[in-house]
């Protein structure tokens, strides 16, 4: 069994040197108890956080230790009853080959519905936090003008296309490199633009109207640009800021925070785990979706568990189209 544990706590951005692989015994269950062979693990940006020796929302990594996050596979040895060999389940101990777990921390699913690492991305955690976010969170209405940031990475880029198939009027998303903004416009954006050509201004052209919905997965400038561009009575559903988990320094932006005044904003932060009311909204929504073939979800796959510290360093730099996942 092969597993990746925190070597050291990064300053500022992490490296290969942040990581350790680590060769144990293959793990074999106790009562209760089953064991999984990966298939696929989920590298994700909250991960960067758990690295700072911190108190969040969730614990910190410790060091010298495995680390974990969202994975599937299936059960090889069972100890529990109700989990028989050859089941596929989700659990929380990624980063390795083999998980012991106890079988109460393993939801069964059903490989046949969709691939396995959709339960990963679509289908699992990243699709309800699209979902929630734009219709809980903002709660978005037809006829809006949408605008998300990260468009092309995981969340976002479900979160414009859900946007379009509950009747948004316009939905505007930004990127990092021209062949992402050329793939938001194949997933039916309405406008796209990389923001390296500077967001305030792409937005303002893009977004002539203003913008009534703002889903935010970067702060510092592109969450200033769109106060800016802001409509009366605007909501904006803050996902996440990815463009400070590296910073060594607070970001100055968003400078202009004091609009949220005059134009009546709704500025309002979420965590995924706090809407599992609209799950069954949600799977309903996006089954039927992919099944008629209207949503359409990308997946960036990097194989073996040696290179899972290559991908989550390449997620944070921007490597993926869609989800970040290791093939383990
Ligand atoms: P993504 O698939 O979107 O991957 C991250 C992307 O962020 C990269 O592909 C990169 O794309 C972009 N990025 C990195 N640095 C910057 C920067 N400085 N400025 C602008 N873009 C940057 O990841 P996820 O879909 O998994 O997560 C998206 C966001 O949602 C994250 O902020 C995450 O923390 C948050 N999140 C929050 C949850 C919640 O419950 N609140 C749950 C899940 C995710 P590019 O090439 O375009 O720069």
């Amino acid at each position: 069994n092969r597993e990746i544990h925190l070597a050291s706590r990064p300053q500022g951005w992490p490296t290969e040197d942040t990581f350790r692989l680590v060769e144990t015994e293959v793990p074999t269950p106790g009562p209760g108890q089953i064991v999984v062979r990966n298939q696929y693990m989920s590298v994700d940006p909250y991960m960067r956080g758990r690295m700072n020796d911190v108190k969040s929302y969730v614990p910190p990594f410790a060091l010298d230790a495995v680390l974990d996050g969202a994975a599937i596979g299936e059960v090889v040895a069972s100890e529990a009853a109700d989990i028989a060999v050859g089941t596929t389940v989700l659990h929380g101990l990624g980063w390795r080959e083999y998980a012991l777990l106890d079988a109460a921390a393993a939801r069964p699913v059903d490989p046949t519905i969709a691939p396995v690492s959709a339960y990963l991305s679509v289908l699992g955690m990243i699709g309800l936090t699209a979902y929630a976010g734009l219709l809980e969170v903002a709660a978005m209405k037809p006829g809006e003008t949408v605008f998300v940031s990260a468009a092309a990475g995981a969340v976002g880029s479900l979160v414009g296309q859900i946007a379009k198939l509950k009747g948004a009027g316009r939905v505007i998303g930004s990127a990092g490199s021209p062949a992402k903004v050329e793939r938001l416009r194949a997933l039916g954006f309405d406008a796209a633009f990389d923001y390296h050509d500077g967001v305030r201004e792409s937005l303002r052209a893009a977004a002539p109207d203003g913008v009534d919905v703002y889903f935010d997965n970067v702060g510092g400038d592109h969450l200033e640009a769109a106060i800016s561009a802001m409509n009366l009575h605007g909501r904006a559903a803050i996902c996440g800021m990815i463009s400070q988990y590296n910073a060594t320094e607070p970001s100055a932006a968003p400078r202009n925070l004091a609009l949220v005044i005059g134009k009546r904003l709704t500025l309002r932060g979420f965590l995924v785990n706090d809407h599992n009311d609209v799950r069954a909204a949600f799977v309903r929504d996006v089954s039927g979706w992919l099944r008629d073939g209207t949503l359409s979800y990308d997946e960036t796959i990097v194989d073996g568990i040696e290179n899972a510290p290559s991908a989550f360093l390449g997620l944070l730099r921007g490597d993926n189209l869609g989800k970040m996942l290791v093939r383990v």
